[in-house]
């Protein structure tokens, strides 16, 4: 790596999208931003945004990009155009979102022939996204062979969980035979989200208690003992934990049986059931907070119903956290629901008082872009508002691993 090359690439593949954003880690600021949908349709598109240079604005193609491979070279062409080619000596590294590292990948990592079959050995307990990261990885390795490939792996903030936490109550041999243990997801966005907080509040990570609400259209929480994770809602799979956009949540195990039994659905059936009809969609038809709410002030009392559900689930993690963490400094709500939605706010720590949580209504239904408190003065337990920024965090992560590298 040269000096000179502070440019990270961020990939997220997903099996019929890619995300990306090209930063540059002088001063984390975005070059061009932009999205391929629908690979391998007719309709294929490509949205591409550069945020820099004479190039600055947004561009669109539309017609078929058949696979990963035609859908990066789509991408780098983009980038080319406005001067910021995959081929520049800029570029210090390609950072891939992976969604799942098992308990092996604990940290960013280089991506070699040896770290990429693992991934795919993972592959059995990710079946919806690593082959995807895995894709991409291969395409973008194809395309600049020299150039150090960093996964940043979803579940790795997760790994210092203790057994206690990790471990489901099955046979152990069992559960050890084929992984089957509490990994959690979105860790990337629970390490940023709970280390910001602890900037706002002028305090080192090490020294701050932080109950971390990720609540997007997936949704989980983390407890944070100064700046390590030691629970999350999400397990095995992202299903477990909070009610989300349109996955169920905790489940009692015993309703899938039940469905196999009763209703003779099919295993594929309950976990499309589970996880694409539950949660918010299942119990009102809709899965986004400011339908639900609109419904709700227009007196609609199954998204009444969708809200109370989502809300006690989430009191439940916040109560939950706070007897695992014994002592709670900050609660920070991130991600679409949780930066935007005052009311899901508002309802998750009401009545809370008696475990030093209250908010300062006024700061809480103020609109803003930034990292901010929101709770009242006289509260004990500090609540703010946190935007997660996930490629900034990969691209971070990736750009100090491949520095350290080459001062070795
Ligand atoms: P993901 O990355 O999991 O797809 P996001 O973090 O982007 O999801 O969150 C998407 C969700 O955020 C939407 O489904 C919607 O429920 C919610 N959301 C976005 N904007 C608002 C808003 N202004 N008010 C309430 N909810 C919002």
């Amino acid at each position: 790596m040269t000096a000179t090359a502070t440019r990270v690439l961020v990939l997220n593949s997903g099996s019929s999208s890619v995300k990306y954003q090209l930063l540059d880690m002088h001063d984390g600021s975005r070059l061009a931003v932009g999205l391929v949908e629908r690979i391998g349709e007719e309709t294929s598109r490509l949205t591409h945004t550069a945020l820099t240079g004479g190039g600055a604005g947004k561009r669109e193609r539309t017609g078929p990009i058949a696979d990963h491979e035609a859908a990066l070279k789509a991408v780098a062409e983009e980038l080319s155009a406005d001067g910021l080619g995959l081929d520049s000596p800029e570029l210090a590294a390609i950072g891939h979102r992976v969604v799942h590292g098992g308990l092996r990948f604990t940290e960013p990592t280089v991506v070699d022939d040896e770290v990429l079959a693992e991934v795919e050995r993972l592959v059995p307990v990710a079946p919806l996204h690593n082959p995807a990261n895995i894709t991409g990885i291969r395409t973008a390795r194809a395309l600049r062979p020299d150039l150090p490939q960093v996964a940043v792996f979803d579940t790795a903030f997760h790994t210092t969980m203790p057994e206690s936490a990790a471990r489901y109550a099955i046979d152990v041999e069992t559960a050890d035979a084929h992984r089957i243990r509490r990994y959690g997801f979105h860790g990337t966005s629970h390490a940023y989200v709970s280390r910001e907080t602890a900037r706002l509040l002028g305090k080192a990570p090490e020294d701050v208690n932080v109950i971390v609400l990720h609540l997007g259209n997936g949704a989980s929480a983390s407890a944070v003992r100064g700046g390590r994770c030691v629970d999350t809602s999400m397990g095995l799979t992202p299903l477990e934990g909070l009610v989300m956009g349109t996955r169920s949540g905790d489940i009692d195990p015993a309703v899938t049986f039940h469905l196999q039994r009763v209703a003779g659905m099919s295993t594929d059936e309950i976990d499309v059931l589970l996880n694409k009809k539950s949660g918010l969609v299942g119990l009102c038809g809709d899965n986004d907070m400011r339908e639900i709410r609109r419904r709700i002030d227009e007196g609609d009392e199954r998204a009444q119903l969708a809200f109370d559900v989502y809300i006690h689930r989430l009191k439940k993690y916040i109560g939950a956290y706070y007897a695992v963490l014994g002592r709670v400094d900050a609660i920070a709500f991130t991600a679409g629901v949780g930066e935007n939605a005052a009311p899901v706010r508002e309802a998750a720590v009401a009545g809370l008082e008696e475990l030093g949580l209250a908010l300062d209504s006024a700061l809480n239904d103020e609109r803003s872009d930034d990292a901010r408190l929101i709770s009242a003065p006289y509260a004990r337990v500090a609540v703010a508002v946190v935007p997660t920024d996930e490629e900034l965090e990969i691209a971070r992560q990736a750009f100090t691993l491949v520095s350290e590298n080459s001062l070795d």
